[in-house]
């Protein structure tokens, strides 16, 4: 919608002009943010901020208020918020990767266990039908015998 994109623009004319129709309360010293003072504004929480109270320096200061809005300027605490989030995503797809190898070494298991269950059948093959064959043959000599003896 245009609107939104209005309103951030109109934002940012502000914070460039540094003029506030009503009085902005910086968020860290809760003094009134005049139009005469260095101040930005938070691009997540529309919150105040004199720069000095942020440590931002004049330059920095001076090189956001010349940018547009593709460059964002976060306070000390939603940076913070940033970082323990940015933290915990690299926790998560280290986590990921984790079980990605071990995901990959079940298979690799399985696909071992499938080539063991294949020569398991194959040999069992080979027994019984050497057992059966033995049986057999035993079978064939006795009866060869007793037919020995009978005679
Ligand atoms: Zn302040
Ligand atoms: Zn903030």
């Amino acid at each position: 919608m245009a609107a939104k994109n209005n309103c951030k623009k109109a934002r940012r004319e502000k914070q460039r002009q540094n003029m506030s129709d009503s009085e902005e309360i910086c968020e860290d010293c809760n003094k009134e943010v005049s139009p005469d003072d260095k101040a930005l504004v938070c691009s997540l929480r529309d919150n105040w901020f004199h720069i000095k109270c942020q440590r931002v320096s004049v330059a920095d200061y001076d090189f956001l208020i010349k940018s547009d809005d593709s460059i964002q300027w976060f306070c000390k605490s939603c940076k913070g918020a940033s970082q323990k989030v940015y933290k915990m995503l690299t926790l998560v797809h280290k986590r990921q990767d984790q079980l990605k190898s071990e995901i990959k070494n079940l298979s690799k298991n399985v696909q071992d266990c499938n080539g063991n269950i294949t020569d398991l059948k194959a040999n069992l093959h080979s027994v019984v039908s050497g057992t059966v064959k033995n049986i057999l043959d035993e079978r064939h000599e006795e009866s060869v015998r007793e037919q020995f003896d009978l005679l």
